[in-house]
Parts: C-alpha cells; sequence; structure tokens
C-alpha cells in the first residue's frame, strides 16, 4: 500500500510553498506528497497571474501576510538556493497607487489608517500632490490617492512556484503527476485519496491547494468550499508616448494598470452580478474595448493612442463568501485543511499561506501570524471578514 503523511492536492505556487515550509519545518518528520495534474501548468492560476505584490488590503491579515510575502521574496536567494543555486523571480520594485473619488476618499483613508497600523509603509496624497507627482495622470475629478512606499511591486509567478517547488523536491517532497479523483473518509477522519492512475494513497493529512477547483475537491471529501473559478482578463497594449510609469494604478472605475517591460497590462473585476463560475480560457476583447479602454484614457490621456497587442485570461480562485482566504483545518474533520480562496491575491500570500499550513501541521496552531480569523468556521457561520480592496 502507497502512503505519504501529508498529502498536498495541487502544486501551485500555494501547494508548492506549503510543501517547502513543512519540510524545512525542523519539528516535521514525515513524508509529503503533492499531487499535481497538470505539470505543464498551463491553466492554473499561478502562471496566469499577474504577479503583483502590495500591503494595501483592508483586512489586517491580508496586510501581514503580504509584509511577510514581501519580506520572504526579498530574501529568496537564501531561502530557496538548491546546492548554491540561487533562484531569480525577477523582482521589480514598483508600488501600487490606490485613486479615490470624493465618495471613495473615506474608504481609503479608513484602509490607510488599517495599513499604517499593521506596519504597511504608504502615503496619502491629494489631488494637488497627485498632478504635481505623476504629470502623466488625469487628477481633476480625484480626491486623493494611497501610495505605496516599501515593499511593493512585482515578480514572474512562475518563477516563485518554481523556486519553492524546486526545494520542496531538494528536501525530499515527492511531487507526483496525477490527479485526486475521490478522498476516502472513515467518519472524522480522512484516510486516503484515489488518484486517475488508480493508486490508492493512505495519508494523515490531506491538504486542499487546488486553487480555483478548490471547491470541488472539497467536495471529494464531503465538504462544501464556496470557492470557485472566477475569469479575469489581463491586456497587453503598447504605448507611443514614452510615460515614466512604475505603479500599478487602481483608477475609481476599478480597472488597473502597470507596466510590463516596455508595455503595460490592465483589466477589470467584473460586477459581481455579471461574474459567473467559469472554467475555460476564452478572451472577451470587447470588454477591452468597452470598459477598460476608455478607463484607460480617461485617466491617462497618452492612452487614447494605445495598441493593444495581446490578452490572456485566467481564473481567479475566488471565495464568494468574503474574498478571502480560507486556512487550516476543518473543525470536524480535522486532518483536511484549507488553503483556499484567496481571490486574486495568492501569489502575494503564498509565503504566508505556506507557513501557516506548515505550523498547523507541525504544532497544531500559529507560531508566527495568527490567522485563526481565515478559519472555515466562518463560512459554517456565514460570517463574512469582507476584504474592501479586491483588485
Ligand atoms: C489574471 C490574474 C491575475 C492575478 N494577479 C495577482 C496578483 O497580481 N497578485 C497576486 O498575489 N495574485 C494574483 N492572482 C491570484 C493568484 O494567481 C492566485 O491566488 C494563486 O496563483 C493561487 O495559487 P494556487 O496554487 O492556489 O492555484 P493554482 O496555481 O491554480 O494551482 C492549483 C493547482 O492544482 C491543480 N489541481 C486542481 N485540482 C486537482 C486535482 N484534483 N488533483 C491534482 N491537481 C489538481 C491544478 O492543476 C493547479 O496546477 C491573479 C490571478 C489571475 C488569474
Amino acid at each position: 500500500m502507497q502512503q505519504a503523511d501529508v498529502v498536498i492536492v495541487g502544486g501551485g505556487v500555494i501547494g508548492s510553498a506549503v510543501a517547502y515550509f513543512l519540510a524545512a519545518d525542523p519539528g516535521f518528520r514525515g513524508s509529503v506528497a503533492v499531487i499535481e495534474r497538470d505539470p505543464t501548468y498551463a491553466a492554473a492560476s499561478t502562471a496566469l497571474s499577474v504577479g503583483s505584490v502590495r500591503q494595501q488590503f483592508s483586512t489586517p491579515e491580508n496586510i501581514r501576510m503580504s509584509l511577510f510575502g514581501a519580506e520572504f521574496i526579498a530574501g529568496i536567494r537564501e531561502h530557496l538556493a538548491v546546492a548554491d543555486e540561487a533562484p531569480d523571480v525577477g523582482w521589480h520594485e514598483g508600488a501600487y497607487l490606490f485613486l479615490a473619488t470624493e465618495k471613495g476618499r473615506p474608504i481609503l483613508e479608513a484602509n490607510h489608517a488599517v495599513q499604517r497600523a499593521n506596519g504597511a509603509v504608504n502615503v496619502l496624497l491629494s489631488a494637488a500632490e497627485l498632478a504635481e507627482r505623476f504629470p502623466w495622470l488625469r487628477t481633476d475629478d480625484l480626491a486623493a490617492g494611497s501610495l505605496g512606499l516599501e515593499h511593493e511591486g512585482w515578480l514572474d509567478p512562475y518563477a516563485l512556484l518554481n523556486a519553492f517547488r524546486r526545494k520542496a523536491r531538494a528536501l525530499g517532497v515527492s511531487w507526483r503527476h496525477d490527479e485526486v479523483v475521490a478522498i476516502e473518509r472513515e467518519g472524522a477522519r480522512v484516510v486516503a485519496v484515489r488518484l486517475a492512475s488508480g493508486t490508492r494513497l493512505a495519508c494523515g493529512a490531506v491538504v486542499n491547494a487546488a486553487g480555483p477547483h478548490a471547491g470541488r475537491v472539497a467536495g471529494l471529501a464531503g465538504i462544501e468550499l464556496p470557492v470557485r473559478p472566477r475569469k479575469r482578463f489581463v491586456y497587453v497594449f503598447d504605448c507611443r508616448a514614452s510615460l515614466p510609469i512604475n505603479q500599478l494604478v487602481i483608477d475609481p472605475s476599478g480597472v488597473y494598470f502597470r507596466p510590463e517591460g516596455a508595455q503595460f497590462i490592465g483589466g477589470v473585476s467584473p460586477p459581481e452580478e455579471e461574474d459567473e463560475d467559469c472554467l475555460d480560457l476564452e478572451i472577451r476583447y470587447e470588454l477591452f474595448e468597452e470598459r477598460v479602454w476608455p478607463a484607460l484614457a480617461h485617466r491617462v490621456p497618452a492612452f487614447e493612442e494605445l495598441k493593444l497587442v495581446r490578452a490572456w485570461a485566467g481564473h481567479y480562485e475566488y471565495n464568494t463568501l468574503d474574498q478571502n482566504a480560507v486556512l487550516g483545518p476543518h473543525p470536524e474533520i480535522r486532518n483536511f485543511y484549507f488553503a483556499n480562496g484567496f481571490s486574486g491575491h495568492g501569489v502575494q500570500q503564498a509565503p504566508a499561506a505556506g507557513r501557516a499550513i506548515a505550523e498547523l501541521l507541525v504544532d497544531g496552531r500559529y507560531r508566527t501570524l495568527d490567522l485563526a480569523r481565515f478559519g472555515y468556521d466562518r463560512i459554517m457561520r456565514n460570517d463574512p471578514i469582507r476584504e474592501l480592496n479586491v483588485v
């Protein structure tokens, strides 16, 4: 009979981070198997992500998770080196710039206070200060902006996944190209996973790290998890004018953009009523024409002459309750762990999520950052912790 102490379902950036932190924990002595059904990661959220890192959230836990993420990434060459070969995740130091009209100003200010109280370093700017600092920006309809001053930027998310995976493997974690198609329970315990290849893998614990498919994987264990695949488009465009932009700008319309090498990328999340569960990766170009471009051209006049170069689609692993992560064991099936529902901010939270799940598996409690509020029990109580800054 085949066996692993911990089975991780899904080897994206979250599953790979959990595998690394667990294998690196001096208190862990067991075996870890990551089951990944598509080692090309062609449709995984991680590979299709925009890979940006910010501290500007409205929920303290999110701010602190992303701060740890930024610190970890700053030291990644030491943390994840294998045999003196240090990974390069293409870190680019930039900043987020959240913009607000008069109507949005109180939320921006309230978020700023929470962010400062939780260690984020950013500054509130008036419309006049925005105009002075960013001459390429239209500011006459703005009241304020919040600009990150530290630990914000972007990286190559696939390189981050690979760095975690390579190090985890070096520490003894096994990676299997297979799909978890069933999860066996005996009462309130998970005892084995069944794989598409026919293998039955007995296990001491299961970690659900299946990204947008997490709801389905939880369902295999008879658990309802409100995490769904929701499609997002990323549009790549050229601008003729040379603009000194080094920010990821979030317009009050919800449209965002940032530089990507010599080009720009941008997009928008649809309104809730249009945001359906969706598994395909078909691109909607008309969304760019109808919603994204008009907002871009309004905010940055030079973007009136932009040229759309290409686009891609990916899935958010969207927590329909509150767009926040679900972390930790199921309150009754205590050896089934969630690392799910990051709703568009999972790349930057992978280090903190990986560390958190490893701490729970090894010690049964959070040793560093207390993420108990992100537990599954809030789902059972239907008690959302709403994150206001979902991009
Ligand atoms: C367009 C876009 C932009 C984004 N921008 C950002 C950003 O700027 N910053 C940020 O932090 N986050 C961003 N995100 C979110 C981020 O990409 C995700 O939160 C993160 O990648 C989730 O990682 P994951 O490992 O949970 O999921 P995934 O990367 O999807 O990995 C899950 C893996 O599980 C595997 N799997 C699923 N079911 C099974 C099964 N039954 N058996 C075996 N394997 C299985 C899948 O094949 C997959 O490889 C963005 C996402 C998208 C789509």
